[in-house]
């Protein structure tokens, strides 16, 4: 299988926006075993500025420009050290792609990526993808990378999406609210119901919610690629994931 995981900053940082060392190592273990069995994988990083701001200690996500991205500048570091480091245990290569929307946008510039993107699998790395944050302003921006992850799964062809995040899936209502809300196993198509149940942003040092992975679940199934939203918190779910076990909401038009 060509799995594309995405994991949300609330995933890779503790709320002080310092790595959270036992999850990443954690994530590495099971992404190197399932490559191991034979799967390619590509991941989609977010955590910069989470960890930038921890690393320049602010004491809050910043709110202007510069200042975020000067943050990612430093949490990119950290976060492609970490990825090398804990992948080299396993005998794993990563190589770090940062784009912007502008990169999957126009035609030439997208046939550069998913040419990059292809020759990476083929020759056995892991991509880890992420925004350029350090130069994407507004007009060029993709924003989140819920979308960016759904972008690249649909430019890999790829046959699953998984989004590891700090919520269990999609809800029947807002799960911090009302305490009946129950977990959706499956979704096959987003309707009004659907759209209706996303709230609105998650934590305060990332950028998405349920709003942006029901976009992704979007371009997801209009290119016939599985995905499934689930909660970061146990790594393991990975393997179940992949053997269509239900774990949080998948999106799909499959039986
Ligand atoms: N690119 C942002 C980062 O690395 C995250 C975007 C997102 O959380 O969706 O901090």
């Amino acid at each position: 299988m060509r799995v594309v995981i995405k994991i949300g900053t609330s995933t890779l940082a503790h709320s002080t926006g310092h790595l959270n060392i036992r999850r990443v190592e954690e994530i590495c273990k099971v992404v190197s075993d399932i490559k191991n069995a034979g799967n390619e994988v590509i991941m989609v990083s977010s955590g910069a500025i989470g960890m930038g701001v921890g690393k320049l200690g602010l004491a809050k996500r910043p709110d202007d420009i510069p200042t975020k991205q000067a943050a990612a500048a430093v949490g990119q570091c950290e976060l492609m050290y970490t990825y090398d480091k804990l992948f080299s245990e396993y005998n794993h290569t990563v190589a770090q792609l940062l784009i912007t929307g502008a990169d999957v946008e126009a035609a030439d510039r997208y046939e550069n990526f998913s040419n990059t993107l292809n020759r990476l699998l083929e020759l056995d790395a892991i991509p880890v993808i992420n925004e350029n944050d350090t130069v994407a302003t507004e007009e060029i921006v993709i924003g989140d990378n819920d979308t960016l992850a759904a972008i690249v799964a649909k430019s890999t062809n790829a046959d699953l999406l998984i989004l590891l995040s700090d919520i269990d899936g999609l809800y029947t209502a807002d799960p911090h609210k009302c305490p009946d809300a129950k977990i959706i196993e499956k979704v096959t198509k987003i309707d009004e119901k659907i759209t209706a149940l996303a709230g609105g942003k998650g934590t305060s040092l990332g950028t998405g919610g349920m709003v942006t992975k029901l976009n992704a679940a979007k371009i997801c199934l209009n290119s016939g690629c599985d995905m499934v939203i689930a909660n970061g918190n146990n790594p393991l779910n990975i393997y179940d994931i992949l053997e269509g076990k239900p774990v949080g909401t998948r999106f799909t038009e499959k039986n």
